[in-house]
């Protein structure tokens, strides 16, 4: 009787739709934070290097070692992972000083979980609620106005610590995240005032000067 081919022996076709299956059920596990610590730009692309074996499975620092165990039974016994486990860090929220943003929208751009609100030219704020601790938005900010600060009792890492991949509660937040995730990619591009010439260098450049006004004579 003829063997069943192994993965590599599937027609291109077949191995594509096994291993977006295998993509979808590693993704179910992710903490859906999209943070990029485990080097691929989100939860999605990571399953799917995963479910490709081309990335070990224990990359996600804010899963831990629940999720590389849940990860490896799921692909199988046989691949087991390599290297240390990443080390998260402590839980953190991101806050904007507000007096020194020019509402550029950069930060909205680059929060993949759509944590900063703020209209074009106005200032932003950061909904603490909903803000994983990734960081992504602080080096977008043109005025460096965006800090990151130890989680409070009220975050959404604080709400989500001690079993991300596990609970019930933890797998009911992972699966808000992953729509908030999804609708922002589906929205269209806002309209970027920096880009469009509505905010100039000189505003830029004005801001930043005034935060390093203040922060000089903070040290006064
Ligand atoms: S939560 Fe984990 S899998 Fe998702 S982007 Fe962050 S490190 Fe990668
Ligand atoms: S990137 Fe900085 S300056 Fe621009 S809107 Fe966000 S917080 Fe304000
Ligand atoms: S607000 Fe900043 S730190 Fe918080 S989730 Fe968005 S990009 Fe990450």
């Amino acid at each position: 009787m003829p063997r069943k081919p192994g993965r590599s022996e599937q027609p291109a076709g077949q191995q594509a739709h096994h291993e977006r299956l295998l993509a979808d059920r590693i993704d179910a596990v992710l903490p859906q934070l999209q943070c990029g610590r485990c080097g691929y730009p989100g939860c999605r692309p990571y399953a799917q290097a995963v479910a490709g074996a081309t990335a070990a499975l224990n990359l996600c620092a804010p899963g831990g070692a629940a999720t590389a165990q849940q990860l490896r039974d799921i692909v199988g016994g046989s691949e087991e992972p390599t290297g240390e486990l990443p080390i998260s860090g402590p839980a953190q929220v991101a806050a904007i000083d507000e007096r020194d943003c020019v509402g550029c929208i950069k930060c909205i751009e680059a929060c993949p979980v759509d944590a900063i609100i703020g209209s074009r030219g106005q200032m932003h704020t950061v909904i603490t609620e909903w803000c994983t601790g990734c960081g992504l938005c602080v080096q977008p900010c043109p005025t460096d106005c965006i800090s990151m600060h130890p989680a409070g009792s009220d975050s959404l890492m604080a709400r989500l610590s001690g079993g991300l991949a596990n609970r019930p509660q933890a797998a009911a937040l992972a699966e808000q995240l992953r729509q908030r995730h999804q609708a922002k990619k589906r929205r269209p591009p806002l309209r970027n005032p920096v880009r469009e010439g509505e905010l100039s260098a000189a505003e830029l450049a004005a801001a930043a000067m005034r935060k390093a006004r203040r922060r000089a004579g903070a040290k006064k």
